[in-house]
């Protein structure tokens, strides 16, 4: 921004994107009008990082930490990515899940100042005029959700906000995507939960959620202004139930840049996840049986991303879908059910009906498990010991979020499977000693995903987002696993890491829109440049 545009005094202190607080230096302080507006002392960035950490490890609880990082990012954006990109590790469980699980539960009441842009049924005929209230003019990520599946919450209707908040503040620290340039949406078309229903404190308009061609014409409306308003920007579509995620996919994916992160970026991590836990097992796909504990939009995205990666290895159609079996709510998903699901067919085998998981276990003999049934407690202790006595290594992989609905915790799995397992997870579990050696759970965080991909689409303006450009990225995610992760039982990189890992899925994944014709910008005479001078560094520029 030019001296002479910027705006001076407490507008400048009051604008989160230029704020510096008490780092303004003595002439910024002199030419931006800023004298006694500050105390007298000039801090380093580094010192005020020093001091937000502080303030952080003092708060008695998560959903604390979580208020005072987001009334960080509102009034110094450039210090709270700071933070959160240096201490990751330490951030990320508390700006993403589990905490902002809770953050989202009890938006309302926790409610300081508005964050993203709501469209409301009320703003049908008018969605393209609601997008241009937005202050920022070139936007490029837009994450969208509806609010009625919040991780594995249910419905929360506009309080859900917390959720596109949370993935763009992980576009940026994870992916380097500039903040300036994500917008977060919640379409508020109402809620059926019955306590926010009767919440005076609640965010969103209190009346029931709109469906059939109402809901649907909003929809198009926000997706044809969004192409209108903000041209070429990527839409990631983010936690609404399958009713609407899969059909909203199949009717967008070809037409807009857009993916479902619940679906095909959850298929991504989990498929990477798995390819590293056979490298541990001395396994290959091809010889694997997966139960899947869930049959909705991460179960059969991930199913889908291991047919379509076994396929790429020479299986036909039938052979990979062989592979993969899934279990619902109502047991064993095969041919002879009358009640199934359109997304759940094509995984429907032959097989008389199983109602109960261990049974079905022991029918099958699979090699892993998969849970992605927002069911705590699922793998219970005779679910592993039944893996277990099938397999010398099983593979397990808890994924239901928030931590509470985990199918079991790191310590279970570890100490059921007599700690021979290989354990991924959803949300964050610590260490665990068991039989004097130390554990590392993996952390089948999508956030190892879509940064990477947002990155690359960026870097080819890229029109479509593809299943191969996700069967790309999880092979360049699975790449960077080093022995040494292994060794502790971890399958994903470590999380300080996760800004290299991210630069790397993003040349993978614009490599690939150039090679298959996707890309709307000439091949750069140096891909992996072009990436880096994408990357948002969180530290101050000079205003003067
Ligand atoms: P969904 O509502 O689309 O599907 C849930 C499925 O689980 C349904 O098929 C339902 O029938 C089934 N189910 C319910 N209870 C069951 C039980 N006891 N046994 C077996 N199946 C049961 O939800 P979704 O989008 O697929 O998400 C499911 C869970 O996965 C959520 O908790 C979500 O947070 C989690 N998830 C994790 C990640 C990740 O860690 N990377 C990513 C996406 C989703």
């Amino acid at each position: 921004m030019k001296k002479e545009t910027l705006p001076r005094g407490v507008e400048i202190l009051h604008d989160p994107c230029l704020n510096k607080g008490t780092a303004f230096t003595e002439r910024e302080r002199d030419t931006l009008g800023l004298r006694g507006l500050l105390p007298p002392r000039i801090h380093t960035q580094d010192e005020q990082v020093d001091r937000v950490l502080a303030n952080i490890r003092k708060k008695p609880t998560d959903i604390e930490r979580y208020i005072f990082l987001i009334a960080l990012q509102d009034r110094n954006e450039t210090l709270f990515y700071r933070v959160v990109t240096e201490h990751i590790e330490e951030m990320m469980p508390l700006i993403y899940t589990p905490t902002v699980g809770q953050a989202c539960q009890e938006y309302g009441h926790i409610f300081r100042r508005p964050r993203g842009l709501f469209i409301s049924v009320a703003d049908r005929g008018h969605v393209a005029e609601v997008l241009r209230n937005w202050p920022h003019p070139g936007v490029r990520v837009i994450v969208v959700t509806d609010g009625e599946r919040i991780l594995g919450l249910g419905d929360l209707g506009a309080a859900g906000m917390g959720i596109p908040v949370g993935k763009l503040s992980l576009y940026t620290a994870c992916g380097g995507i500039d903040p300036a340039v994500c917008l977060p949406v919640t379409i508020d078309v109402g809620t059926e939960n019955e306590a926010f229903l009767g919440d005076p404190l609640y965010i969103g308009l209190r009346q029931r959620r709109t469906r059939g061609p109402a809901y649907d014409e909003l929809i198009e409306e926000f997706f044809t202004a969004a192409e209108e308003v903000f041209p070429g920007a990527l839409i990631q579509l983010e936690d609404f139930a399958n009713r609407n995620a899969f059909r909203l996919l199949a009717k967008y994916r070809d037409r807009v840049c857009c993916f479902d992160d619940d679906i095909q970026g959850t298929a991504a991590v989990a498929l990477a996840g798995l390819w590293s836990a056979l490298r541990i097992t001395g396994r290959t796909l091809r010889d694997q049986r997966i139960l899947f504990f869930g049959t909705g939009e991460a179960g059969i995205g991930i199913g889908d991303l291991v047919v379509a990666a076994l396929m790429d290895e020479g299986f036909t159609e039938s052979e990979a879908h062989a592979r993969c079996w899934f279990l619902d709510s109502k047991g064993l998903v095969v041919k002879s059910r009358s009640d199934l699901a359109r997304h759940k067919v094509a995984f429907a085998h032959d097989h008389p009906p199983v109602a109960n998981p261990l049974a079905a276990i022991e029918a099958l003999r699979p090699a892993a498990l998969i849970g992605v049934s927002g069911h705590a407690g699922s793998f219970s202790k005779e679910i592993v010991e039944a893996i277990t006595r099938i397999n010398e290594r099983p593979i397990i992989f808890a994924l239901s979020n928030p931590t509470a609905m985990a199918e079991c915790t790191a310590e279970e799995a570890y100490a059921w499977s007599d700690g021979r397992c290989v354990f991924a997870s959803g949300s964050p579990f610590a260490p665990v000693t068991f039989g004097g050696k130390i554990f590392v759970p993996g952390q089948g965080n999508n956030a190892y995903i879509f940064p990477g991909v947002g990155l690359g689409v960026l870097a080819s303006s890229s029109r479509l987002v593809t299943d191969e450009t996700f069967l790309t990225a999880a092979r360049a995610l699975a790449g960077e696993v080093a022995e040494s992760d292994l060794a502790t039982g971890r399958v994903y990189p470590p999380l300080n890491r996760i800004r290299e890992v991210s630069a790397k899925i993003a040349f993978a994944v614009a490599d690939l829109a150039h090679r298959r014709g996707l890309a709307t910008e000439p091949m750069p005479p140096d891909l992996a440049e072009r990436i880096q001078q994408l990357i948002y560094q969180p530290h101050y520029v000079e205003y003067a």
